[in-house]
C-alpha cells in the first residue's frame, strides 16, 4: 500500500473509532438519562392517580378510565395476584405479566415488541386490603428521540470523517510530493545514467527539503567522483601514450637501422631505457593515488623531522650533485607516519633541485600547536595564473620543460594527499624567475587523529 493511502487510512479509521467512542458515550448517555425521565413521568402519573384513588374507590373503573395513558394500561393488583380492576383501550396489554408490591417500583420491560415503562404505587383498597395500582405505557417517544439522536450523530459523524478522509487525503500528497519527485528522479538517473538533481527552495524550509538538499549534494560528490574518475583514466593513458610511442619508434627504429648502426643503437637503447624508466615511476605513482597510498591507514610514531629533512637532504646532494641546506634552530617532532614524511620531502626537495639551478633551503621551526617547514629554492619559479593548479593530479606549469625533467603532474597531488592525512597544510607561494617556496604546516604531537582506511 502507497505510504499516501496508508497515511489517509490511518488517519480516518483512527478519527472513525474517536468518533464512535464518543458517539456511544453521548447516545448511551443521553438514552438513560431520556428514560429516567420517562419512568419519573409515569411515577408521577401513578402517584396522582392514587390520590384520586384515595378519595373515591366506590366507581374505581370509571376513575381509572379517565386516567389511563392513551396507549397504555392501569390495573389493581392484589396481593394473591390477581387483578382487582383493569383498564385498557388494548386487550392485548393484559397479556403482560403483572407483579405484586408493596413499595414504589418503577421498570422498563419488553412486551409486543415494544419498550414499556411500568409504574407501581401501593395504595389502600376498599377492603382494607393493600393492593399495587399498576400503570403502563409505551416509551414511544422515548424510542423516537433515541431514532433522532441515531441518526443525527451518524450524519454528524460521516459531516466529520468524509471532509477528514478528503483533507488526509491532500494533505499526504502534499507531503509526499518531494519523496515522489526523488523516487522519480532516482528512476531517471537509473535508466539514463545522468546525474540529476531534484527541485528544492533556496532556503530548505523542512525535513523533507533538506533531505532533497542531501540528495543533491550526494548526486553532486558522485557527479564530480565521476568526472575526477575519468579525467584521471582519460590523463592516465594520454600520460602512457607518450613514452609508448617514444619506445614504438626506436623500436622500429632499430628493427631498420639499429643492429648495423651502432651509434644509432645506442641512442635507442639509451632513450627506449630512459622511457620505461619514466614510465615505471608513472604507473607506481598513478598505482599510488588509485589504491590511496597516500591516505592509508597511518602509522603514527614521533618524527623528529628536522633529522629526516638532513637525510633526505643526503641523499639527494648524492644523486643530484647539488646543495641542499637544513636549517633548523632546534628539534622539530610531530607524530606522523615516518614513510610518509620522507616521501614528502622528496618530493619537494626533488621539484626544487628539478625546477631551479642555486641551493635548495629547507627551514623548519617550531610553533605553538604546529611545525612550519618551507623548502625553498631561487629557480624559474611558477607563473601566477598557474599557482592554484599545482596540487591537481598531472598538472604541470610548461609540459615541454617538465617532459625534459622527467615530471608527470603526479608529485604534488600525493605531496598534499600525504599532508591532507596528517591533517596539516600545503601552501605554495612563487614567483616566476625568482623562485619558490612550498610552505608545509603539520601539527605537533598526539595531536593528529588516527585515520582508518574506511
Ligand atoms: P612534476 O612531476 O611534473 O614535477 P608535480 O606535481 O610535482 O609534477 O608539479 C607540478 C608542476 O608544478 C610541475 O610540472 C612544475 O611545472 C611545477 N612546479 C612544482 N614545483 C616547482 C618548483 N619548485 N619550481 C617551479 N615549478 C614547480
Amino acid at each position: 500500500m502507497r505510504i499516501s493511502r496508508r497515511i489517509t487510512w490511518f488517519s480516518t479509521v483512527w478519527l472513525f473509532v474517536l468518533l464512535v467512542i464518543v458517539n456511544s458515550g453521548v447516545y448511551f448517555l443521553f438514552a438513560h438519562r431520556t428514560a429516567e425521565t420517562e419512568l419519573d413521568r409515569i411515577m408521577s402519573q401513578a402517584e396522582t392517580i392514587a390520590e384520586a384513588l384515595r378519595g373515591d374507590q366506590g366507581n374505581a373503573a370509571n376513575l381509572l378510565a379517565a386516567y389511563v395513558p392513551r396507549d397504555g394500561m392501569v390495573r389493581i393488583i392484589r396481593e394473591n395476584g390477581s387483578e382487582a380492576v383493569t383498564v385498557t383501550k388494548y386487550p392485548e396489554l393484559r397479556a403482560i405479566p403483572h407483579s405484586y408490591t408493596t413499595g414504589q417500583e418503577k421498570e422498563q420491560l419488553h412486551a409486543q415488541e415494544r419498550r414499556m415503562a411500568v409504574a407501581r404505587f401501593p395504595l389502600i383498597w376498599n377492603d382494607g386490603s393493600v393492593v399495587a395500582l399498576e400503570v403502563i405505557e409505551p416509551m414511544e417517544s422515548y424510542e423516537s428521540t433515541l431514532a433522532t439522536l441515531r441518526l443525527v450523530l451518524v450524519i454528524a459523524s460521516l459531516f466529520i470523517l468524509l471532509p477528514a478522509f478528503l483533507a488526509g487525503r491532500a494533505l499526504s500528497r502534499l507531503l509526499l510530493y518531494p519523496i515522489q519527485a526523488l523516487k522519480e528522479t532516482m528512476e531517471d538517473i537509473r535508466r539514463s545514467g545522468s546525474f540529476q538533481r531534484i527541485e528544492v527552495p533556496a532556503e530548505p524550509k523542512d525535513e523533507l527539503d533538506q533531505m532533497g538538499a542531501t540528495f543533491n549534494g550526494m548526486i553532486e560528490l558522485l557527479e564530480k567522483n565521476y568526472e575526477k574518475q575519468q579525467q584521471f583514466v582519460s590523463d592516465a593513458s594520454h600520460e602512457l601514450r607518450t613514452p609508448l610511442t617514444v619506445i614504438e619508434s626506436y623500436a622500429r627504429l632499430l628493427q631498420r637501422w639499429g643492429k648495423k648502426d651502432p651509434e644509432r643503437l645506442e641512442e635507442a637503447i639509451h632513450a627506449i631505457a630512459e622511457e620505461a624508466e619514466r614510465m615505471k615511476g608513472l604507473t607506481e605513482q598513478m598505482l599510488a593515488l588509485a589504491t590511496g597510498e597516500p591516505d592509508r591507514t597511518l602509522e603514527l610514531r614521533r618524527v623528529q623531522i628536522d633529522v629526516l629533512a638532513e637525510q633526505t637532504a643526503k641523499k639527494l646532494e648524492q644523486a643530484y650533485e647539488r646543495k641542499l641546506h637544513v636549517e633548523a634552530a632546534e628539534a622539530c617532532i610531530v607524530f606522523g607516519d615516518e614513510p610518509r614524511l620522507k616521501q614528502l620531502l622528496f618530493i619537494l626537495c626533488e621539484n626544487a633541485l628539478k625546477y631551479s639551478e642555486d641551493d635548495v633551503i629547507i627551514s623548519l621551526k617550531n610553533h605553538e600547536d604546529s611545525v612550519e617547514m618551507n623548502v625553498t629554492d631561487k629557480g624559474i619559479g611558477i607563473p601566477k595564473k598557474d599557482l592554484p593548479h599545482v596540487f591537481e593530479r598531472f598538472f604541470r606549469v610548461d609540459k615541454a620543460r617538465s617532459r625534459q625533467t622527467g615530471g608527470s603532474g603526479l608529485g604534488l597531488s600525493i605531496a598534499k594527499a600525504i599532508v591532507d592525512a596528517h591533517q596539516g597544510k600545503i601552501v605554495v607561494t612563487s614567483k616566476e624567475g625568482a623562485g619558490t617556496t612550498f610552505t608545509v604546516t603539520l601539527p605537533r604531537r598526539g595531536e593528529i587523529e588516527v585515520k582508518s582506511d574506511g
